[in-house]
């Protein structure tokens, strides 16, 4: 066993927070000797007959003699007394903690006592977990599992205090984080000490009224949640509001102004402002949540939270279903109906978190949206000069759309922002859609070596129209240039190696701009308008990809995928299948909201053969090829696909994270630079397993997830597909049509 972090450890204050750490020294072996003072004699003899600590001390100068590490473990106000005391006794090299909820406070008491050359070993902190009741009794030795803990080192402390804490609090199993004194008490103010202090004033206004009895029995679940924390200890809290005034006047400060701001908006019955900051406010809720829940397991991507199973046997594979709406057209009818004039109705909007994170994006910058509400969005435009500076970063999730199309937009607006992105986001180039954007006179910078997020772009340059070849087919480029066009002087053209799709032209003619398409290049003037107007979003052919290639690899199935788009830069994947000799038909063609659309029937009456898939498709099936290996998978012969570079920079390299996939489930493939050739296991007239079943690591990557589920329906063995909480982000219903059609998925968190 290797030696203890420190030899002697005292405490002063040994309650709830105190106890709790010494629980956690126990259990992990973390110190030699424990040792504690606090002010009354029960505590400690408490504390021995818990096996806290080996000794307790009335006197707190008896209890650090020769400790190593020192932690304060009691009320900030009492901080200045204890450290007159014990400050002649400490020994040199000590390390001098502390838990208290405020630094600002402490740090002065520190300076008070010691003058402005604080020891090295000082370095102030503050656990972010607790509990209501408080006592040495109180104490939990899990009190900091998957909490914060926030270390504030100072000027003058030393690295080697500052590594030994953090060792420390990792191994009460917290997420350490340092920062400044100030930004600590600021964020603190707005976080944790504002929302005490309105859970006291709202239960003290009700019980102040005479029906106060009624009020509180009738009290609903909101009620109860949100008044729980004034049941917290009112002198601790006392305490903590002298200790951070000056924060915490300000936040209460702005929270009276938001609150007249809304006490206004009810008056003058003003719905469309009320409900634009509900909507911001319930939408920042739920990004937040989100960002938040995410961060920690997407930085260390060693927790899974969700998984898929698939069990052997599947036979059916039927029905008809309305697959999502199609993301790039839901991305698009945001950033269009936020720059118009006028109000746009949105029906069909897919409610993933990418589009969400475009929305989100707008109403950062100041735009009312109402809605989602079962795919339907209002958008109230502000025009194209009417976005406002967000107060922060641009958080763009997962959402490579978002970011790309932004940084163009962005670019031509009078404030600087910023766009972040999630771990997977954080690794995809940006430079790309930097370099065109910079020759038209933007300010804009990627990070590190290779451009990644975070994408920094400053306000007020004026941009001049380019005539541009993209160097790759890419939408996100060619989109992400004409939009930056909007605003720029004179003609921006494009033009694109091989078609990609056209989205974003077909957009902009709906809401009235002009656009011109010769052959391969697109192009537009700036300094236009862009006019409100209602968007239908049609089914996503990407997601209606994967019951497409379900149905083609299974005996027997019929499946109809109503109201698809059938966008002509988007039906690779209809035309591949075809030449598979899928048994395919579109149906029904229509025209909605620019867009065609159609439904599209898929039955398994014949084995696939394998091809070299056509390069003029790849460019317009580019998000279905996950999907499509599966089905080559199962084709009788080789498959080879060629000309599909792009894949290698999606959501994480597909072709090589399909290989290695492919590869665990028995599948002999090869990648190649640009693609991949895959040797079919299929026989004609043969319906048996193709796959071996196995354990995939789908990298976050959705389409991933949902191309092995497909291979569920010709498996020998189980299947288990690894970090599937990304199929949310374009598919939330995937999982619910897939058992409904016949292929039982089972998820587990
Ligand atoms: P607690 O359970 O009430 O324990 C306080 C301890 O400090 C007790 O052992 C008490 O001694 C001792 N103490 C109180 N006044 C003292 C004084 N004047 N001189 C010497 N010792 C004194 O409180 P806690 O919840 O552990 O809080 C301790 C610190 O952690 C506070 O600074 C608080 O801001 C911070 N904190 C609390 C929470 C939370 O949710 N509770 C969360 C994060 C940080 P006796 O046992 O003899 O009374």
């Amino acid at each position: 066993m290797s030696a203890p972090l420190f030899e002697k450890v005292a405490f002063i204050g040994l309650g709830l927070i105190g106890s709790s750490l010494a629980r956690v020294m126990i259990a992990e072996n973390l110190a030699t000797q424990i040792v504690a003072s606090t002010r009354s004699k029960q505590t400690l003899e408490d504390a021995k007959a818990l096996g806290l600590i080996q000794e307790g001390y009335s006197d707190p100068i008896e209890a650090v003699k020769g400790a190593d590490l020192v932690v304060l473990a009691l009320p900030v106000r009492a901080t200045q007394k204890v450290l007159e005391a014990i400050q002649p006794y400490l020994s040199e090299n000590v390390i001098l903690t502390d838990v208290g909820s405020t630094k600002g406070n402490v740090v002065d008491a520190a300076k008070a006592v010691y003058g402005e050359h604080l020891p090295a070993g000082f370095v102030p902190g503050h656990p972010i977990a607790g509990a209501e009741h408080t006592g040495v009794h109180a104490g939990k030795v899990d009190l900091f599992a998957n909490h914060k803990v926030i270390l504030t080192p100072l000027p003058s402390s030393a690295d080697w205090a500052v590594e030994k804490l953090i060792q420390l609090w990792q191994a009460a199993k917290a997420e350490v984080i340092c920062m400044d004194v100030e930004k600590h008490d600021e964020v603190l103010a707005h976080t944790s000490h504002l929302p005490h202090l309105m859970a006291f004033n709202l239960v003290e206004q009700l019980a102040n009224r005479e029906d106060n009895l009624d009020i509180f029995r009738y009290a609903a679940g909101g009620f109860r949640d949100f008044s729980r924390i004034a049941a917290s200890d009112p002198q601790m809290w006392h305490d903590i509001f002298f200790a951070n005034k000056k924060a915490i006047l300000n936040a209460v400060d702005g929270f009276e102004k938001q609150l007249k701001t809304l006490r206004q908006l009810i008056e003058d019955e003003n719905s469309q402002a009320l409900m634009g900051v509900l909507g911001h406010a319930q939408a920042a809720r739920q990004h937040f949540n989100h960002m938040l829940a995410n961060k920690p397991l997407m930085e260390k991507n060693k927790v899974t939270t969700q998984q898929f199973t698939i069990l052997p046997g599947q036979k059916n594979f039927q029905g008809k279903f309305t697959v999502p709406g199609d993301k790039s057209v839901s991305h698009r009818s945001i950033m269009f109906g936020a720059i118009a004039e006028g109000t746009t109705h949105v029906t069909g909007f897919l409610e993933g978190e990418d589009a969400l994170a475009t929305l989100q994006a707008f109403r950062d910058m100041g735009v009312s949206i109402e809605g989602p509400k079962n795919g339907e969005v209002t958008i109230h435009g502000v025009g194209m000069h009417g976005l406002k500076a967000p107060a922060s970063a641009l958080y763009m999730g997962n959402s490579g759309t978002s970011m790309r199309l932004l940084a163009g937009m962005l670019s031509a607006q009078k404030f600087d922002s910023v766009m972040t992105g999630d771990a997977s986001l954080s690794k995809r180039p940006m430079e790309r859609i930097a370099k065109p954007l910079r020759a038209m006179g933007a300010h804009i910078q990627t990070t590190g070596e290779r451009g990644t997020p975070p994408v920094s772009i400053t306000g007020n340059q004026p941009l001049k129209g380019i005539q541009y070849d993209l160097p790759m087919a890419s939408a996100q480029v060619k989109s992400g240039i004409l939009l930056a066009g909007l605003w720029a002087e004179g003609e921006t053209a494009v033009t694109e190696p091989e078609p990609t799709r056209d989205h974003s032209e077909r957009m902009l003619r709906a809401f009235g701009y002009e656009v011109k398409t010769e052959g391969n290049r697109i192009s537009l003037q700036g300094g236009g308008k862009l006019m409100a107007t209602d968007i239908q979003v049609p089914s996503d052919i990407s997601s209606a990809a994967f019951f497409m290639v379900g149905a083609a690899i299974t005996e027997g199935s019929d499946v109809t995928l109503e109201a698809v788009g059938i966008n002509p830069t988007r039906t690779g994947v209809i035309e591949i299948l075809k030449q598979m000799g899928a048994d395919l038909t579109v149906e029904n063609e229509r025209i909605a909201g620019g867009e065609p659309i159609a439904d599209i029937r898929i039955r398994g009456t014949r084995t696939l053969k394998g091809i070299h898939m056509p390069e003029d498709q790849v460019p317009l099936a580019i998000d279905e090829f996950p999907a499509l290996f599966i089905a080559a998978a199962c084709a009788e012969g080789q498959t080879i696909l060629t000309g599909a570079a792009e894949l290698r920079v999606k959501e994480s390299d597909r072709i090589q994270v399909m290989a290695d996939g492919l590869k665990i489930m028995g599948i002999d493939c090869t990648p190649t630079d640009d693609g991949i050739i895959i040797e079919g296991k299929g026989k004609a007239g043969e319906w048996g397993a193709i796959f071996t079943g196995g354990e995939i690591e789908s990298h976050h990557d959705h389409r991933i997830a949902m191309s092995f589920s497909m291979a569920g329906l010709r498996t020998s063995g189980e299947i288990k597909i690894v970090g599937t909480e990304t199929v949310a982000t374009s598919f939330p219903t995937f999982t619910a049509l897939a058992n409904q059609a016949g292929l039982t998925i089972q998820v587990s968190e």
